[in-house]
C-alpha cells in the first residue's frame, strides 16, 4: 500500500540546516532557520525558564492526564500580556493550550472551517506552513500582496479583501513581526484595519508567534487588541516558542473571543473535540513552566529583561544594516523600521546560491534572512558578500 505514496519535497529550511552543518568553512554564517541567536551565535535556554523548570521539578507531584485544554493556569497567565488589562474582554475570551503556535493555527483554521469558513485570505509571502496547513485540511487559500516594494505593508490590498469579503471568508493576519518580511502594519494602519473589520463579515484569525521580539510586549499586541475591540468574534493563535525560547518543547495556545460569554461553551466544546482527535492533549512541560514563571514576580522580571536584551540586539543588527544603506543592488534601509527575526532581501535564487557556494552564507531560497544570525563578528562580511553578488 505505502508504495502508492508520491515522494514529497523535503522542507527547504530543514534541508538547509543539514547543508550548513556539513559545511566546514570556519566563517560560515547561518541566516536560515528561524531561531534567535546571541552575539555569540548561540540559542540558549532563558535563565528565567531554567528557574521555572527547576521549580517545576520540585513542585510537580503528578503527571496524570489533564485534558485536551491542557494547563489552563498557563493559558490564563498569558492573557493579560496578549489582551491587556481586561484580559478576558468581560469574560468573552476562552483559551486552550496547544502544541506550539503551529497547533494553535491548525486548530484555528480547522474550527473556522467547521463553523462554515470556506476561504482564507492571507497576505503573501507568509510563513510557508500556513499554506501547507490550509492545503492539508482542504481549505481554500486566497492570496493578496502583503508588502509594497518600498518595504512597507500593502494596506490597500488588505482593506480591499476586508471590504469586499463575504460571509464564509476569513483573513489570517500576523499579529506582529511578520514572517518572512518583518513588515508589520503601523498602529494607524491597525486602526483602519480594525474599523474595516467592524463593518465586514470577514472573520479575523490572528497569528501571534513573536510577541516581544518587535517593539515590545505591549507594542506588539496593539494590532491584536485593536481588532478584538472592534469585532464580535475572533481567533488568536499564540506561540511561546520564540518569546520564551521554547522551540522544541512546543508551547502555544489558542484563544477564542465571542460576542458574549454565553456563546463560548459550544465553541470551546468544538475546539476540545478537534484537539482530542488530533493530538488528544498538548505536551505539558513547557506550558507548566511558563505558568510557574509568570506566577513568580522575580522570574517574570528576569524573563522580561532577557526578552528586552534579545529585542535590543535584533534592533541593533537592523540599525547596522540600515546604516550601511545599500549593498550592491540591495537597499538595506527598510530593515531599520521592520520588526522581528526576519527580512526579505530582493535577491535572485542564483544570488542566494552564490552567497552559499562562494561566501558560506546560508539563507532561504526566497531571500529571507534571519537577522539574529548576524552579529558584530560577521555583519561586515555579510554586507560585503551581498554587495559582491548583487553589485
Ligand atoms: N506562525 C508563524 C508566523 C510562525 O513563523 C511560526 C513559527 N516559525 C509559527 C506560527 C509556529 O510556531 P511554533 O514553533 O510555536 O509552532
Amino acid at each position: 500500500m505505502l508504495d502508492n505514496l508520491a515522494p514529497q519535497a523535503p522542507d527547504a529550511l530543514l534541508a538547509l540546516i543539514k547543508l550548513y552543518a556539513a559545511d566546514d568553512r570556519a566563517d560560515k554564517i547561518d541566516l536560515g532557520v528561524g531561531v534567535y541567536r546571541t552575539d555569540d551565535g548561540a540559542t540558549p535556554v532563558f535563565a528565567a525558564v531554567k528557574g521555572a523548570e527547576r521549580k517545576l521539578l520540585e513542585v510537580q507531584e503528578s503527571k496524570s492526564y489533564l485534558g485536551p485544554e491542557g494547563d489552563l493556569g498557563f493559558v490564563h497567565a498569558l492573557m493579560p500580556y496578549i489582551f491587556g488589562a481586561d484580559a478576558t474582554m468581560g469574560g468573552r475570551i476562552a483559551g486552550m493550550q496547544t502544541p506550539g503556535g503551529t497547533g494553535a493555527v491548525r486548530l484555528a483554521v480547522a474550527v473556522a472551517q467547521k463553523a462554515g469558513v470556506t476561504r482564507i485570505h492571507m497576505g503573501t509571502p507568509s510563513w510557508p506552513n500556513h499554506a501547507q496547513i490550509l492545503a492539508d485540511i482542504a481549505l481554500e487559500l486566497v492570496p493578496f500582496d502583503h508588502a509594497l516594494p518600498d518595504g512597507t505593508a500593502n494596506l490597500d490590498a488588505l482593506l480591499n479583501v476586508i471590504r469586499n469579503g463575504q460571509m464564509g471568508d476569513a483573513v489570517l493576519l500576523h499579529g506582529c513581526c511578520h514572517n518572512p518580511t518583518g513588515i508589520d502594519y503601523t498602529p494607524a494602519q491597525w486602526d483602519e484595519i480594525a474599523g474595516a473589520l467592524a463593518a465586514s463579515p470577514v472573520f479575523p484569525i490572528i497569528d501571534v508567534a513573536y510577541q516581544g521580539l518587535g517593539q515590545g510586549m505591549e507594542e506588539d499586541a496593539y494590532g491584536t487588541r485593536r481588532v478584538l475591540a472592534a469585532v464580535p468574534e475572533a481567533l488568536v493563535a499564540y506561540s511561546c516558542d520564540k518569546n520564551f525560547g521554547y522551540y522544541r518543547d512546543r508551547v502555544g495556545a489558542l484563544y477564542v473571543m465571542m460576542r458574549e460569554e454565553s456563546a463560548l461553551p459550544p465553541v470551546v466544546s468544538n475546539l476540545n473535540a478537534l484537539a482530542r482527535a488530533a493530538w488528544s492533549m498538548p505536551p505539558d512541560h513547557g506550558g507548566a513552566a511558563v505558568r510557574l514563571l509568570l506566577e513568580d514576580a522575580d522570574l517574570t522580571r528576569a524573563w522580561e529583561a532577557e526578552l528586552d536584551t534579545m529585542r535590543a540586539r535584533m534592533r541593533q543588527v537592523r540599525a547596522t544594516l540600515a546604516a550601511a544603506g545599500t549593498a550592491g543592488s540591495v537597499d538595506l534601509t527598510p530593515l531599520g523600521h521592520q520588526n522581528g527575526l526576519f527580512a526579505m532581501l530582493p535577491v535572485s535564487k542564483e544570488q542566494v546560491e552564490r552567497l552559499q557556494s562562494e561566501h558560506a552564507i546560508y539563507m532561504a531560497g526566497s531571500g529571507r534572512i534571519n537577522v539574529a544570525g548576524l552579529h558584530s563578528g560577521n555583519i561586515d562580511r555579510f554586507i560585503a558578500a551581498l554587495a559582491a553578488v548583487t553589485g
